[in-house]
């Protein structure tokens, strides 16, 4: 089976006080695994204060080790301050940065040729959805990803799809929405990548979860965790690390 798996992504938000905060609500009581997204600047003071069985992720990461890239971070440099985790290709890096799926898919290789893991983020935009292109769409963007990596690398990849008009807007995937895109998914990894991969990739369910929501959504066959904004960064997160049982 696979290992359920909710990442909390914080984005840009929190300061010393609130990590605190955070960090003392929560108390992990399942299998399930726990990755926090948080602020590259805030990587160390995350780990000095991390409660047991909780994993960090930087947000984002450039595609080579070192060099002029005035404001980049590497991974090399994520794994020498202590995280095991990068998120890459947010709908946010997507669309307010610019990512293309080329420069999203150079950036997963180099960080799984690091040694960290990926969770790599997809997801359509509301017009690609009610122009019926919702596969065609994340198929591209995982298409992209399957060129660059090694089908051993999968074993240190979790997809996230996110769909983009479900984040930050209240408008949750209904279960069956998500479960239809996850199954599609699955099946594409199948007859692209492998039967294995297919069968072991972990692939997360993002935008607006909840505490109230999670539940139904994490009963769905072929969703294997969530991505959560922000809901991460209040208590409820702990009602939805726990609402697979
Ligand atoms: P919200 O949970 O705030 O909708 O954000 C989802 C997300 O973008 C997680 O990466």
């Amino acid at each position: 089976g696979r290992k359920f798996v909710v990442g909390g992504n914080w984005k840009m938000n929190g300061d010393k006080k609130q990590i605190l905060e955070i960090l003392q609500n929560l108390k992990i009581s399942t299998d399930t695994e726990v990755i926090l997204g948080v602020p590259a600047l805030y990587i160390e003071y995350v780990i000095s204060n991390l409660p047991p069985n909780v994993q960090v992720a930087a947000q984002n990461c450039y595609k080579v080790p070192n060099g002029a890239f005035t404001g980049e971070i590497s991974p090399a440099m994520i794994k020498d301050v202590g995280a095991k985790w990068v998120i890459l290709g947010h709908s946010e890096r997507r669309n307010i940065f610019n990512e293309t799926d080329v420069l999203v898919a150079e950036k997963v290789a180099h960080a799984l040729e690091s040694g960290l893991k990926v969770i790599a983020c997809i997801g359509e935009k509301l017009e690609e959805r009610e122009a019926g292109k919702t596969e065609e769409v994340v198929f591209r963007q995982t298409k992209a990803i399957v060129e660059k990596i090694k089908p051993k690398d999968w074993s240190n990849v979790v997809l996230a799809y996110e769909p983009v008009w479900a984040i930050g807007t209240g408008k949750t995937a209904t279960p069956a929405q998500a479960q239809e895109v996850h199954q599609a998914l699955r099946k594409w990894l199948k007859e692209t990548v492998s039967p294995e991969v297919a069968e072991s990739t972990r692939i997360q369910y993002g935008g607006s979860v909840t505490g109230a929501n999670a539940k139904e959504l994490a009963a769905q066959p072929d969703i294997d965790g969530f991505l959560v904004g922000g809901a991460s960064l209040k208590p409820e997160f702990a009602i939805i690390i726990n609402a697979k049982q």
